[in-house]
């Protein structure tokens, strides 16, 4: 399983299907994509092969940030449905998520009772919590960040607003991730090797931090929202 991200100039489409075909070693039963523009965002997923998406992919839809996921289903079975990326119920925000939430029963109870999930994940948990204090009049920053406060468990996720088609909003905590910086274009990936298409520069976080990624801008925060400054490298690797 893996994520990819990008915002940038170009079409992200290609770049996200690209650098998902990087992370096939790593296994996985469905994949999928999420592209924003001014338009709002389209979402693609499939169950099965990186190849199924790719001809599920509606070319006419331009944009040029997005999020990508290769899914190895945890919780609920391997389906269109289940596939990532998941939305809030009010379609403001798009996630992709790895790893597992432990405590996604308890937090629906408290926190969700009245909503009516679309999926069997625990991922979907994740981002109907964004919505939720969202709408009780949160940033998108804050909401992501009291969200993942809340969390038991592992991710690496990536978060797209449908308001703000120019942030990703990223957060790790045991499952690995890492931000690829250029020149006017950044990228998230799990893994290094998807995103050389773009850059060999990176910058690793550590658990519990998170990524305000725009075009020109890379924040590292912690959950409370102190900045954090962290230094690139370059990765030495063969694409
Ligand atoms: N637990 C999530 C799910 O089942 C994510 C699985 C993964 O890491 O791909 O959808």
């Amino acid at each position: 399983c893996g994520i990819v991200g990008y915002i940038g100039t170009e079409d992200a489409k290609e770049i996200l299907l690209r650098g998902l075909e990087k992370l096939e070693y790593r296994g996985y039963d469905s994949a999928g994509i999420a592209v924003a523009s001014d338009q709002g965002v389209s979402v693609f997923k499939e169950k099965g092969r990186i190849a199924n998406l790719r001809s599920a992919v509606d070319e006419t839809k331009k944009g040029t940030v997005g999020i990508g996921h290769t899914r190895w289903a945890t919780h609920g079975a391997p389906s269109q449905v289940n596939a990532h990326p998941h939305q809030s119920t009010n379609e403001r925000f798009t996630i992709v998520h790895n790893g597992v939430i432990e405590n996604y029963s308890q937090l629906r109870k408290e926190h969700l009772q009245h909503v009516e999930l679309e999926s069997d994940t625990d991922t979907e948990i994740i981002v109907q919590l964004i919505e939720r204090f969202a709408n009780e009049g949160k940033t998108t920053e804050e909401a992501f960040r009291m969200t993942l406060s809340l969390l038991k468990g592992s991710y690496a996720t990536a978060l797209l607003d449908n308001q703000d088609p120019d942030t990703i909003y990223v957060g790790k905590n045991k499952s690995p991730l890492l931000v690829g910086i250029a020149d006017g274009v950044n990228v998230v990936a799990s893994d290094a090797m998807a995103m050389l298409q773009v850059t060999n520069e990176f910058i690793e976080l550590m658990d519990e931090e998170i990524v305000v990624v725009t075009r020109d801008n890379v924040q590292v925060k912690t959950l409370e929202g102190e900045n954090v400054a962290r230094d690139s490298y370059t990765a030495e690797l063969d694409s």
